[in-house]
């Protein structure tokens, strides 16, 4: 493959708000993604990271065509997936597939797992036997660390591990080529996390499946992670590659989210979020002009308010969003 896999292009999502006054009611318009573009190239698991509200999940979801994009495009394969027919949507949705935060409550309480499981196969692949159904799920199960006898179980027999293990066989079935994750293993103990997260890198390296992880955890992004973009307020901060990004952050935003992560030696005490990054995060329905992110931002200048950042490609890989990004490392 040459191109990548997917492009995502200057895309928006915008929702409306409707406040209820007592004789009339008014609209707002909040846009929760202002603007991304990125790539992603076969095989590559691309982190995105950023306090609540960020875009994370909208993001997420426009690119799969779950929620509607109100400006920009989503090229999967060459195809662009809002302007294509209703038949070829549906059979690239077999390509595309997602992994939610909680895993309980994103199977169905009333169906067998094995039926959850072999669902998007009825969808995907009617023409297939039940019986090649079912040793298809037997096997997913097997994949993942489940027995096949857990087939017949329901959600709420298993435990969140195990419930994040039969979301992911669900999502793996049709054989996709893109997943998004979207905070898979937030709700999980932390020796459960990890088992998942291995469990995920696995799967990329017997299918070179694509991942986007979406996590508010830059640690498990870390780990994750070939590449991290940062959002803040729906616009992006920075993207580069992993190592790039952690050992040297370029965006004021970038830089406080690596200073708070906590330190695997305990002599050495993090910053905590509110040390590196004091100040609330700005209402997406008012957002700063200019940059977005010059109300916490200890560098912002009169410029900074005046005229938004543009994403600047500051190396191979890496882009910025920051006026000042020179001068950001150094204070
Ligand atoms: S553009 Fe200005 S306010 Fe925004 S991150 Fe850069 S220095 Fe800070």
């Amino acid at each position: 493959m040459t191109g990548p896999l997917l492009t995502v292009e200057s895309l928006c999502v915008d929702y409306e708000q409707r406040r209820a006054g007592l004789f009339s009611s008014r609209a707002r318009t909040l846009r929760a993604v202002d603007g991304i573009s990125f790539e992603l190239a076969e095989g590559e698991t691309l982190g995105i990271v950023g306090e609540t509200g960020c875009g994370k999940t909208s993001l997420g979801k426009a690119i799969l065509q779950l929620v509607k994009a109100s400006a920009g495009r989503v090229i999967w394969r060459g195809v662009d997936l809002a302007r294509t027919d209703a038949e070829t949507l549906t059979r690239l949705r077999s390509e595309l597939q997602i992994v939610f935060q909680d895993p309980l409550s994103a199977l169905n309480p009333r169906m067998p797992v094995g039926e959850i499981v072999s669902e998007p196969l009825r969808v995907h692949a009617p023409d297939i036997s039940a019986k090649e159904r079912q040793a298809a799920v037997a096997a997913m199960f097997e994949r993942v660390g489940l027995r096949t006898e857990m087939t017949r179980g329901y959600p709420n027999e298993f435990s969140a591990g195990q419930c994040q293990r039969i979301s992911i066989a669900r999502a793996m079935i049709t054989q996709p080529r893109l997943l998004v994750c979207d905070e898979p293993v937030s709700a999980l103990d932390v020796s459960i996390q990890a088992q998942i997260c291995n469990l995920l890198r696995r799967l990329q390296r017997e299918t070179g499946i694509s991942i986007l992880f979406i996590s508010h955890d830059l640690s498990v992004l870390r780990y994750m992670s070939h590449r991290v973009m940062v959002l803040y307020l729906g616009r992006l901060m920075e993207i580069g590659r992993r190592d790039e990004l952690f050992d040297n952050p370029r965006h004021p935003y970038s830089r406080a989210l690596i200073d708070a992560i906590p330190e695997a030696d305990p002599n050495q005490s993090p910053l905590g979020m509110a040390d590196a990054l004091p100040g609330e995060i700005p209402s997406a329905l008012d957002p700063p002009s200019g940059c977005v992110f010059r109300t916490r931002c200890p560098i912002a200048t009169p410029e900074c308010a005046r005229e938004r950042p543009p994403d600047e490609c500051i190396a191979e890989s890496h882009r910025v969003s920051c006026h000042h990004w020179r001068q950001a490392r150094s204070q």
